[in-house]
């Protein structure tokens, strides 16, 4: 764990846990020892939890693999008629848990990291440049008489402008997937609900993201192939989604608050 990752864990996780004690004694600082420290001996007690906790704010995916092995064995104990689906619903689960974007909605959120960011802007703008350009030199090509080198040169320089652009799309594109494989917070307000000029994000209508729903983990299954009878969904896949989505939550909850309560006495340890 590296001392960047162990800042963003306090960040993200424990300083949105409340504090029991006086804040006025015992340790104000928490160092990344003591941090170490008190994860070893949580991750002793609950090595699920633990690792949950690390593949989800720490993006540590040794230990995503690790929860995925054991859901692995842990879905198969679930009575339904069509064992062969529970262990597609492992992955997507994990994903949606770790807080990722499933794959039918990676598109929108692609697509309002391109209209939302600034680098989106950025790129409309060098884009809306390389079209003056063609513009310009197309002008110049149709209403002035041009010799056939200078044709040849404004054909030349109309060719690069066009790739420029295609390279250009081909760039932001592949930017904002990537961005919005990331993350399913919302890429207008970034999680906020709401931005400098309105009260209410438009995009995401002020909850800052676009949690995936059981619907959604249905869809990203037939986008990779696996293709579920609603029927079959709604009946017997669905509760055991569910069911696998809350146990992990538990799971996180429950070791984080071990690890808040251990980081606490901690704290009061040093009076
Ligand atoms: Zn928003």
């Amino acid at each position: 764990m590296s001392d960047r990752a162990i800042e963003l864990f306090i960040r993200m996780h424990l300083e949105k846990t409340p504090r029991v004690m006086d804040r006025q004694r015992g340790r104000q600082n928490l160092t990344g020892d003591v941090i170490i420290a008190a994860m070893g001996a949580v991750q002793h007690q609950r090595p699920v939890g633990s690792d949950l906790i690390m593949a989800r704010w720490l993006d540590d995916t040794s230990a995503a693999l690790r929860v995925e092995k054991w859901l692995e064995k842990e879905a198969v104990q679930y009575e339904v008629i069509r064992t062969d689906l529970l262990i597609h619903l492992v992955p997507v689960a994990l994903l949606i848990f770790l807080g990722k974007p499933t794959d039918d909605q990676i598109r929108k959120l692609s697509s309002l990291w391109r209209k939302s960011s600034e680098r989106g802007r950025r790129s409309r703008r060098l884009m809306k440049q390389y079209l003056s350009h063609i513009e310009s030199l197309e002008r110049e090509k149709f209403r002035y008489e041009v010799s056939p080198s200078r044709e040849t040169v404004i054909n030349d320089e109309i060719d690069r402008y066009t790739l420029l652009i295609e390279n250009e799309k081909q760039r932001i594109n592949d930017w904002a997937t990537t961005q919005a494989r990331k993350s399913y917070q919302c890429p207008n307000c970034h999680g906020a609900g709401a931005t400098s000029k309105s009260v209410v994000c438009p995009e995401c209508g002020g909850s800052g993201k676009f949690v995936p729903s059981a619907d959604n983990a249905r869809k990203h299954l037939n986008a990779n192939g696996v293709n579920i009878p609603e029927r079959v969904w709604n009946r017997q896949i669905k509760p055991v989604f569910d069911e696998i989505l809350s146990r992990l939550h538990q799971e996180h909850d429950e070791t984080a608050r071990l690890l808040g309560q251990r980081l606490n006495e901690e704290k009061s340890a040093c009076l």
